[in-house]
């Protein structure tokens, strides 16, 4: 940005559209991006860690945090709760460090509403298949969680008409989205409302 401080950067997509994959790649190309752990109080999965992928935190500390203003933005999803932490993304966009934030979307709107100046960016899966096959390969969750988490997919992508940008995460692509991600970034090309309309109907179909 132009009086030095970073650009904070809102990513948002349904599990499964590889956010994390992306968001790594993104970061090992170009380090000037750096990623604001959330608070969560859902259970860590498999080789999850704490402080690296999320804090993972109690109910109750959850409930105090949020009433300490500690959180940017907090949101529930599948029945857990969700929180960016404050302090850490206004240090990194003082120093000039774009900060990526990796959300769902009633937080990104959040987002937008306190930081007017934030890049929406939706990252979603090519299509409903990959998608599901992308859910049911990681192996980590029940079939009813999946297919909860399914649902909230397709809820979600209504909402991507309302993001700044959409990127299109193919198998194998994750260089190439994070790429499409470092150029909206940095050139801020024109916003394409249409295009995502038209994205939106063909996923359902
Ligand atoms: P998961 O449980 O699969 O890691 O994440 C579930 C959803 O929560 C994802 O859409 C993810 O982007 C979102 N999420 C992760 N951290 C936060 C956060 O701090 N705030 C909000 N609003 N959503 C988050």
């Amino acid at each position: 940005m132009a009086n030095g401080r970073g650009t904070l950067v809102v990513i948002s997509g349904p599990a499964g559209s590889g956010k994390g994959t992306v968001l790594g790649e993104l970061m090992e190309m170009h380090p000037n991006y750096v990623f604001s752990v959330s608070a969560t109080t859902r259970s860590p999965r498999p080789g999850e860690i704490d402080g690296k992928h999320y804090f993972f935190i109690t109910r109750g500390e959850f409930d105090r945090r949020v009433a300490e203003g500690d959180f940017l933005e907090h949101a529930e999803y599948v029945g857990n709760c969700y929180g960016t932490l404050r302090p850490f993304v206004e240090e990194m966009l003082s120093e000039g460090k774009n900060v990526l934030l990796d959300i769902e979307v009633n937080g990104a709107m959040q987002v937008r509403e306190k930081f007017p100046e934030a890049l929406l960016i939706f990252l979603t899966p090519p299509d409903y298949t990959t998608l599901a096959k992308r859910l049911r390969g990681r192996h980590t969750e029940t079939e009813e969680i999946i297919e909860k988490r399914l649902a909230a997919s397709l809820t979600e992508l209504e909402k991507a008409c309302e993001y700044d940008y959409l990127v299109v995460n193919c198998d194998g692509r994750a260089r190439v989205a994070a790429d499409e991600i470092d150029r909206m970034v940095t050139t801020r090309p024109a916003k394409d409302r249409e295009r995502i309309k038209e994205f939106i109907k063909k996923f359902r179909k």
